[in-house]
């Protein structure tokens, strides 16, 4: 179960005088969002916004100003370097579940040192499940992470830095949470095995065999772009997604080698936001998701800001890296 925390939003929105509130959740727990307005609509008397836009992390927080009081923003947790605003308040949702039995049966596969890793759900385990294979003998890490990363061991989509602070310490990693998304960021960003344990299913799986599966992917989208005379680079409007001065840098470089660059702002990246534009490849500096994970909707290669850098010969294959969002996008 997930904790929404309806109590604290009805005591923060009330301390605040908050008299209109938009509440912006991720698409899988849009299912709760008329339950929670009806909750604090009758608890505080507050006007609700549903906010009916995607989301698909806290980097495209809704721009409440002017619409609302505030904002209530659920399923993700602050991007620290993004700032602070006292009128937004982040509902991380965090899971209840338990860990005892299937981290023992799972001991067997893990190494003498294991970093340990999380999405923001299930970041509670971490010290439970510390503890246990402390108690096995082995020796556990949990890396801090850079400005983008709110809570030690976390991961997000676009950053696996807390799994890079501690990479020289660690044999494998050991990653709490559901789901593909999140471990194979881990996976794309370090050169260490990637061990999942689904705290629902308690399955454990490795994510090298998928991990392979996308990068052979890759490997064939960069193939193909090596041919390529003109390029869409694109930048998204949201916050935490925001590189455009990357995109500038990138557009300057591709024009340097006689090819043709076109800089294209968009809020959402979509097979139909794009078939519009009469070019060869996209260069993608928004999420670095869409390209790795989504590549098949896209009639034309879609490119990483790394991967750009192969096809312009700046970089080998061997050398793959994967496009990480920094502090300060
Ligand atoms: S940029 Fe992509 S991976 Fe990163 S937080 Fe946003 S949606 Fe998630």
């Amino acid at each position: 179960m997930f904790d929404f925390q309806l109590d604290n939003i009805v005591a923060w929105i009330r301390d605040g005088g908050y008299t209109s509130v938009a509440l912006q959740l991720p698409e899988g727990l849009k299912i709760r969002a008329t339950e929670i307005s009806d909750y604090i609509s009758e608890h505080t008397g507050a006007d609700t916004l549903i906010v009916g836009l995607p989301c698909y992390g806290a980097c495209d927080l809704y721009d409440y100003k002017g619409k609302t009081d505030a904002l209530v923003h659920f399923g993700h947790s602050p991007i620290p370097s993004q700032g602070e605003d006292r009128n937004v308040l982040y509902i991380e949702s965090r899971s209840d579940a338990d860990l005892d039995g299937p981290i023992l049966d799972s001991l067997e596969t893990l190494p003498e040192k294991v970093g340990l890793l999380a999405t923001i759900q299930y970041l509670d385990l971490i010290p439970k499940v510390k503890g246990i294979l402390e108690a096995s003998g082995r020796k556990v890490s949990v890396g801090k992470g850079d400005l983008r990363i709110a809570y030690p061991g976390q991961v997000l989509g676009c950053n696996c830095s807390s799994a890079e602070s501690v990479l020289d310490d660690v044999d494998a990693f050991l990653f709490l949470g559901e789901g593909d998304f999140h471990p194979l960021a881990a996976a794309f960003g370090v050169k260490k095995d990637i061990l999942v344990l689904n705290p629902v299913t308690k399955e454990v799986r490795n994510m090298a065999e998928i991990r392979d599966r996308i990068l052979r992917k890759r490997f064939a989208a960069i193939q193909s772009a090596k041919g390529a005379q003109s390029f869409l680079v694109i930048v998204c409007s949201k916050i935490g997604q925001n590189r455009s001065a990357e995109a500038d840098r990138v557009i300057e470089r591709i024009r340097s080698r006689g090819l043709k660059a076109y800089k294209a702002v968009m809020e959402e990246i979509t097979p139909i936001s794009l078939m519009s534009y009469r070019v060869d490849a996209y260069v993608n500096t928004a999420c670095p998701r869409v390209a790795m994970d989504d590549s098949a909707k896209y009639d034309r290669p879609m490119l990483t800001l790394t991967e750009l850098d192969i096809v312009l010969g700046d970089r080998e294959w061997a050398d793959y890296e994967f496009d990480q969002i920094r502090p300060g996008c």
